[in-house]
């Protein structure tokens, strides 16, 4: 089916994406996607998983079956000690250079450092209720799964290297073989170069220098079927794309830049598998804050600490719902996060209705809430109010009776405490009740605690503050400072309505009278 132009302007891009998959390829279809486990999970993580699964989604949305793996490059080399496991890094330093799988836990609770990280990401994954078929890349080679491939490298090998270089426009060492073996008496990976090579069998030498680690000088021979090797990177990519016959996978810009890996993979493909690739699509970088992570400077939030600030549904609406190649800035603070909120809590809303005349933005945005939540949304109440009642009141059982939304207050609880006792609540919320005595516009104040009567909703309120500034020639600016002093002794604070109704109307008429007497 072919979409015009003014079809994909209103679509979402998961909806364009699983579309073209349907035209162009053959179901049952496979979404994958992959990380190395080399360190913390961090936001970039999050888009190896959350968008294969959004687009998996659809298409299972569409009648189809569609599988997403999610390959952990555990057979890495182990290329440097992450900021995080600094304090372990003499244990660590003298296994540099091998697999990530081979390489101990330095905590001693996973299988190896490699599957430590792999287990983080498994648990982050659950959070965001992600449930991709996890497979370790080591397992795979150890299967035999790759061995085909291998032995069709090492046969072509000429072409290979030649597509690799012209796709990746630098120069190979004239070493560069198609296999990465393992050294079997150090056990590294990174510093060993094939010398010599049949059709299932190679001999290799261990002697390359690094820079982080050196090779140990041993020569040996292995066979394929002992599984004792990787395809070097620009390979293994295309590789299990044909290994587990992937319709669709995505990348970061990184890899999408001119010479970057996917044009490698693209290349192999057509030129050496002679065959369509599957459809790529490349993704934007993820900033926290308006900052870029860095994985050698651990710079920044870790996806742990930012799963206390916010609920993990929050996190994925606001990276599903821009367009993909744009770069997505998360901020947990202040304003951002109440925006972030409302916005959130208006497209669970308009998801609900099921109106069909809605904007284009307005769609992206259903489509955005349904991905993150499954179509429901677990608190009710707006996060303004139950975080206003909690400043006001500091006792989540009255919390919970003011906003009515008792179940939707325990469940942004934690996020609130820890998000509050970060200080990260922007500065008109922060606040308590601390009634203080006034200097100025007495006789305004006077008036509106008059005038204020039990019956009164939010907006009546609010109203109330620029009629009786208009009635007492003041700006009604002033009159809502002066207000805001008296109740919480500072001159900003939450919408007036809402805070008035609060504290209830009673006590505000109280206080008012009291702090204005002079
Ligand atoms: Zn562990
Ligand atoms: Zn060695």
């Amino acid at each position: 089916m072919a979409l015009t132009t003014e079809q994909l302007k209103s679509m979402h891009w998961s909806e364009i994406l699983a579309e073209r998959i349907i035209s162009e390829k053959k179901p049952p279809f496979v979404v994958t996607s992959g990380i190395t486990t080399s360190g913390p999970t961090h936001l970039g993580t999050l888009c190896e998983f959350l968008f294969p699964n959004a687009i998996a989604t659809q298409l299972r949305t569409r009648g189809f079956q569609a599988d997403f793996y999610f390959i952990a490059d555990i057979y890495d080399a182990f290329d440097s000690v992450p900021i995080s496991m600094m304090k372990y890094e003499s244990t660590l330093t003298p296994h540099l250079g091998k697999p990530l799988c081979d390489v101990p836990d330095p905590l001693g609770c996973c299988n190896s450092f490699g599957d430590h990280y792999l287990n983080e990401t498994r648990r982050i994954m659950e959070r965001f209720n992600v449930h991709p078929k996890i497979v370790r890349a080591v397992d795979v080679y150890k299967e035999g799964r790759f061995d085909e491939l291998a032995r069709f490298f090492l046969a072509n090998e000429e072409k290979v290297k030649r597509v690799v270089a012209e796709s990746s426009m630098r120069e190979l060492p004239e070493w560069w073989s198609p296999l990465m073996p393992i050294c079997q008496n150090c056990g590294r990976i990174a510093t060993t170069r094939v010398t010599a090579h049949g059709n299932d069998w190679y001999e290799y030498k261990c002697d390359r220098d690094v820079e982080y680690t050196k090779g140990c000088g041993f020569s040996g021979r292995n066979k394929l079927s002992d599984h004792v090797y990787k395809l070097t990177w620009r390979l293994h990519w295309p590789a299990w794309m044909v290994v587990f016959n992937t319709s669709v996978e995505g990348a970061g810009v990184d890899h999408h830049t001119r010479g970057g890996s996917w044009d490698t993979c693209t290349a192999i493909f057509k030129e050496i598998f002679q065959r369509e690739p599957p459809i790529g699509y490349k993704f934007g970088f993820i900033l926290l804050q308006g900052k870029k992570y860095s994985k050698s400077k651990g710079v920044g939030m870790g996806v742990t600490d930012l799963l206390e600030l916010m609920p993990p549904e929050l996190i994925t609406y606001s990276l599903i719902k821009p367009d993909l190649q744009e770069n997505k800035d998360v901020d947990p603070t202040g304003v951002k996060l109440m925006n972030l909120y409302e916005d959130f809590q208006r497209a669970a809303k308009l998801s609900e209705e099921e109106n069909t005349d809605v904007s284009r933005a307005e769609h992206k945005k259903i489509i955005a809430f349904r991905l993150s939540t499954g179509g429901k949304i677990n608190w009710k109440a707006s996060f303004a109010d139950i975080l206003m009642y909690y400043q006001l009141y500091r006792d989540w059982s009255k919390v919970a009776e003011r906003s009515g939304d008792p179940e939707g207050t325990n469940y942004l609880r934690p996020f609130i405490e820890k998000w509050v006792s970060r200080e990260f609540a922007p500065e008109e919320y922060r606040f308590s009740f601390n009634p203080t005595t006034i200097s100025k516009n007495i006789a305004a104040v006077r008036a509106f605690a008059e005038k204020l009567t039990d019956s009164m909703d939010a907006v009546t309120i609010h109203n109330l503050v620029f009629s009786v500034a208009n009635e007492n020639g003041i700006q009604p600016s002033e009159l809502f400072t002066t207000l805001y002093t008296a109740l919480l002794g500072k001159e900003k604070g939450p919408r007036m309505g809402k805070l008035v109704e609060a504290i209830g109307i009673a006590k505000v008429k109280e206080t008012l009278e009291r702090v204005s007497r002079g």
